[in-house]
């Protein structure tokens, strides 16, 4: 039976350091501040808004909530950016995504200034997590990074299979671990034979985004398994990429949805902000 990779436990770990962190650079003067931009009412955006407004309170963060209408033209959402770019007391810049479709999400998102992009969306943050020279790590690959560093689970030389190629999970991870020297192979739709890939996988993270679809003929006996997918089912309740029952009988570790990756992308937001704040402080 595969152990549980508690991502709760390890956010709360992670989170009390970070709170350590923020007081210190508040005895030096330093409020690290967060500003959060929502454009629009989508219910699913403002839920996650209000998790990282709460977060920020908890570790020690000065939250600045911006809510903006879904008709707010994209020369004045680019003017914000700009405002906010120049504002030093403000340390990291997020907006929301998805945004209204009038506005260009990438034109937006690379007006952010690269040393307050805490998302790491622009395209300068991008080229450096290609290079291997990172300003700031990509919130969901980084939480799994350091998921894996708490459960000792060794990355250099082994399999790496990521199911999803998106830009804001599926490349990110597969770049991180081999950042770690994985050898590491993405699968996508148009994968042929998965199963045959996957089974191959010491390490399997699946991003898809379907309901339990890695199924335990698809995962190699004692491989450790992480799960993104945050799925809703018609009953409301929450589910996972991976059929979590049948694939724990044969993984040697597991993610569980909820309380496995969730927690540990916002956290590593908060983190990200902090590290923001300490390199304006040193500038
Ligand atoms: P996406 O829809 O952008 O990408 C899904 C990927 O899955 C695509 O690259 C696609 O090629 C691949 N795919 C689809 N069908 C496939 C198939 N049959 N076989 C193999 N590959 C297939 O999704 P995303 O934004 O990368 O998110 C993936 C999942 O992770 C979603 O459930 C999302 O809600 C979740 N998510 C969780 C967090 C978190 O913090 N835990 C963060 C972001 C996304």
């Amino acid at each position: 039976m595969a152990a549980l990779i508690d991502g709760k436990a390890v956010s709360a770990s992670v989170r009390a350091e970070i709170a350590r962190e923020a007081a210190i650079l508040r005895d030096k003067g330093m409020i690290p501040k967060l500003a959060v931009i929502l454009v629009g009412d989508d219910p699913a955006s403002a839920v996650y808004v209000r998790n990282k407004h709460k977060a920020c309170i908890e570790v020690g963060i000065e939250p600045l909530q911006i809510t903006l209408p879904a008709e707010t033209p994209e020369d004045e959402l680019l003017s914000l950016i700009d405002k906010l770019n120049s504002d030093t007391s403000v340390n990291g810049i997020l907006v929301q995504l998805p945004l209204p479709k009038h506005i260009s999400a990438q034109k937006v998102i690379d007006r952010i200034a690269p040393d307050k992009d805490v998302d790491a969306f622009t395209h300068d943050s991008v080229g450096r997590i290609v290079e291997g020279r990172y300003g700031f790590l990509p919130c969901t690959p980084a939480g799994i990074m350091k998921l894996l560093e708490y459960y000792n689970v060794t990355i250099s030389g082994k399999n790496c299979v990521v199911i999803g190629r998106s830009n804001i999970v599926g490349k990110p991870m597969a770049l991180l671990l081999l950042n770690a020297s994985g050898t590491v192979t993405v699968c996508h739709s148009k994968t042929v034979d998965l199963p045959s890939v996957t089974r191959r996988a010491d390490i399997l993270v699946a991003a898809v985004g379907i309901p339990r679809f890695v199924k335990s003929d698809m995962v190699k006996p004692g491989a450790v398994v992480i799960d993104v997918g945050i799925n809703r089912l018609p009953d409301g309740k929450l589910c996972g990429d991976v059929d979590f029952d049948a694939v724990s009988e044969i993984a040697s570790m597991i993610t569980p949805v909820p309380g496995g990756v969730g927690p540990m992308t916002i956290t590593m937001l908060m983190q990200n902000t902090i590290t923001a704040a300490k390199r304006a402080i040193e500038r």
